[in-house]
C-alpha cells in the first residue's frame, strides 16, 4: 500500500497475490490492509487535509498540472501494467492513462478560476455571498474495470477542491493505481494527501464507511454493493457519490448512417471485453433496417480479434475474472433456453493459447426474449442482444423498462427524433448517433438505480465541496429583533 507518500505493509504482514486474466499467471502480491491499516492512513490524510486545504488554490492547479506531465511521462509502463492486471488490449490501457491525466488538467485548469456573486436580499437589507469549502478526507472506492480513469475522475476535482484521500482500489487491479499515487506525490502533493489501502471490500471499504474522521464516500462499482454503501454511510451522515451499473439501450433508426452505427455498436459493446458501465447492453433495430443491419453488425463482430492485450492486433482481451466470465455464460445460455439464435461465439474461444486466460468470444445474439437474464439485468461482458422494434415509442419504452438509468445512445439524421428520444430516454447521458465516450467536461452520472451525484465537469468539482451561506446585514437596514407581542 501507499500512505503518507510511503510504500508500506499491512501491519499484520499479510499479503494476496494479483494475477493475470489473461494467463492465470501471478504478476505481484499486495499488503491485505487491515481496519487498523485503514484508520492509520485516515489520521494521515486527516492531517494533510490541515496543509493541503490550505494551499493556494493555484497552487493546486499547478500541482495537478505537474502530475498530469509525470503520469504522461511514464504512459508506457503504467499502460503495461494496467494491462497485465486488468486483461484490456494495450492500446485501450493507454487511453486510460491518458484519460486519468486528462482529468487532472481539466480540474487544474478550473481551480482558482471560479466566481462567485455577492447577491442583495429579496428584501433590501443586506446580501448574501456563497461560498464553498473542501470537506475532508474522502473515501474512494473502486472498480476493477477502468481502475485509474475512475480514481482520476474522482482524486482530480476532490485534490483540486483541497479535499485529501484514501483510495481502496479493486483487491484484482491495485498495481497500477499504487504507482500512480506515487508520482503524485512526486509531483508535489503533500505526503497524506493520497492514500492507497489495498485489501479487500468486506474490511477496507467498512472501515471506511465506519471511520468518522471520513466525510465522503466517492464509489464505483455494481448497484448491490451501492446499497451497502448507502447503509454504512447513513451512520455518520456521510457525503455520498455512487456510479452504479448500467443496462445502456443504442437505439438505430431508419434514418441511421448504418455502416456508422454497426461501427458503434461494436466498438460500444466489445470494448473492455464489454466491461464498461456504460457499454452498448442492449440494442433496438428499427424493422426496416434490422435484417442489413444485423447481417453488416455480424460481419463486423466476426472480424474481433481475442488475444493477450500485449500481443500486438488484439482488439479484446480476457474477461476480467472467473466468476464474471460464468455470469455471462450463465446469461447466454439462458437466451439460448428461450429461444434465441446466436450469430456470432457463444463460448469460450478454442485457440491453445488462450486456455490459461478467461476469454470468451465476442457474443451477438437475435431473437432475444424481453424476460431473459441479459434483457433485465447488467450484462457485464461481450455479449449484446438484438431486439427489433417497429417505431421510436416502442423503442424507448422498452429502452426505459429497467432499473438502470446511466447511458443511452440514439442513431438517426433526425435531430427532432434524436432531441426527443434524449428527453424520454431516462439515462444521465444520452448520446446522439455516438458510441457511449465520457469527456472530463460533461458530467456523467446515473437516472434510477444506476446512482446519484456526478462525476466530471463542474458538477464533479461541486461535489468535493461544502457550501456555505454568508448572510450579511447592511449596517443600519436591520429591523429590532423583538417579539411578535
Ligand atoms: P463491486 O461493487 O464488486 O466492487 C467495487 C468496489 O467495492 C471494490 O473495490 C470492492 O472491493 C468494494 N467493496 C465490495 N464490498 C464492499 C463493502 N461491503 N464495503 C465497501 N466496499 C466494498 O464492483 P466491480 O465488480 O469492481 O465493478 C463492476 C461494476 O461497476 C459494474 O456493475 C459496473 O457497471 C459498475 N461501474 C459503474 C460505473 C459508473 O460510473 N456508473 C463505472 C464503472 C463500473
Amino acid at each position: 500500500m501507499f500512505v503518507a507518500g510511503n510504500w508500506a505493509e499491512s501491519h499484520t504482514g499479510a499479503s494476496f497475490d494479483v494475477v493475470n486474466p489473461a494467463t492465470g499467471e501471478r504478476i505481484d502480491s499486495v499488503p491485505k490492509g487491515d481496519r487498523e491499516d485503514v484508520r492509520s492512513a485516515v489520521d494521515d490524510s486527516r492531517t494533510a487535509f490541515k496543509k493541503w486545504s490550505e494551499t493556494p488554490a493555484i497552487e493546486r492547479s499547478r500541482t495537478l498540472f505537474k502530475a498530469a506531465e509525470i503520469v504522461r511521462a511514464n504512459l508506457e509502463e503504467l499502460a503495461r501494467t494496467l494491462t497485465i492486471e486488468q486483461g484490456k488490449p494495450i492500446g485501450e490501457a493507454r487511453g486510460e492513462i491518458g484519460s486519468f491525466a486528462n482529468s487532472c488538467e481539466y480540474y487544474a485548469g478550473l481551480i482558482g478560476r471560479e466566481r462567485g456573486a455577492q447577491t442583495p436580499f429579496s428584501t433590501g437589507e443586506g446580501f448574501f455571498i456563497v461560498t464553498k469549502r473542501p470537506i475532508g478526507v474522502v473515501g474512494a472506492i473502486l472498480p476493477w474495470n477502468f481502475p485509474v480513469s475512475l480514481m482520476g475522475w474522482k482524486v482530480a476535482p476532490g485534490l483540486a477542491a483541497g479535499n485529501t484521500f484514501v483510495v481502496k482500489p479493486a483487491s484484482s487491479t491495485p498495481l497500477t493505481d499504487l504507482k500512480v499515487a506515487e508520482l503524485m506525490v512526486k509531483a508535489g502533493l503533500p505526503p497524506g494527501a493520497l492514500n492507497v489501502v489495498t485489501g479487500p471490500g468486506a474490511v477496507v471499504g467498512e472501515e471506511l464507511l465506519d471511520n468518522p474522521k471520513v466525510s465522503k464516500i466517492a464509489f464505483t462499482g455494481e448497484t448491490a454493493t451501492g446499497r451497502r454503501i448507502m447503509e454504512g454511510s447513513a451512520k455518520y451522515i456521510k457525503r455520498l457519490t455512487l456510479e452504479l451499473g448500467g443496462s445502456d439501450p443504442m437505439i438505430v433508426c431508419d434514418d441511421a448512417d448504418i455502416d456508422l452505427a454497426v461501427e458503434g455498436a461494436a466498438w460500444g459493446r466489445y470494448r473492455n471485453a464489454g466491461q464498461s458501465c456504460t457499454s452498448v447492453k442492449r440494442l433496438f433495430l428499427f424493422k426496416s433496417i434490422a435484417d442489413t443491419f444485423t447481417k453488416k453488425l455480424t460481419a463486423t463482430v466476426k472480424t474481433i480479434h481475442v488475444g493477450n492485450g500485449l500481443t500486438p492486433g488484439t482488439h479484446m482481451g480476457p474477461i476480467h475474472n472467473q466468476p464474471q466470465r460464468e455470469k455471462v455464460e450463465e446469461m447466454v445460455e439462458d437466451a439460448k433456453s428461450r429461444d434465441a439464435k446466436v450469430l456470432v461465439g457463444g463460448e469460450r474461444p478454442k485457440a491453445k493459447e488462450l486456455q490459461k486466460g478467461l476469454y470468451y468470444e465476442p457474443t451477438l445474439l437475435q431473437h432475444v426474449d424481453y424476460d431473459a437474464m441479459m434483457a433485465k439485468e447488467e450484462c457485464f461482458g461481450p455479449a449484446l442482444p438484438i431486439f427489433v422494434v417497429n417505431d421510436l415509442e416502442e423503442a424507448i419504452e422498452r429502452a426505459n423498462d429497467t432499473i438502470y438509468g446511466l447511458g443511452s445512445s440514439v442513431w438517426t439524421k433526425d435531430i427532432e427524433r434524436a432531441y426527443h428520444a434524449a428527453e424520454m430516454i431516462e439515462a444521465g447521458t444520452t448520446w446522439v448517433n455516438s458510441p457511449p465516450i465520457a469527456r472530463a467536461e460533461v458530467p456523467f452520472g446515473g437516472f434510477k438505480q444506476s446512482g446519484f451525484g456526478r462525476e466530471l465537469g463542474l458538477e464533479g468539482l461541486d461535489h468535493y465541496y461544502e457550501t456555505k451561506s454568508i448572510q450579511v446585514l447592511e449596517y443600519g437596514k436591520g429591523k429590532k429583533w423583538k417579539f411578535p407581542i
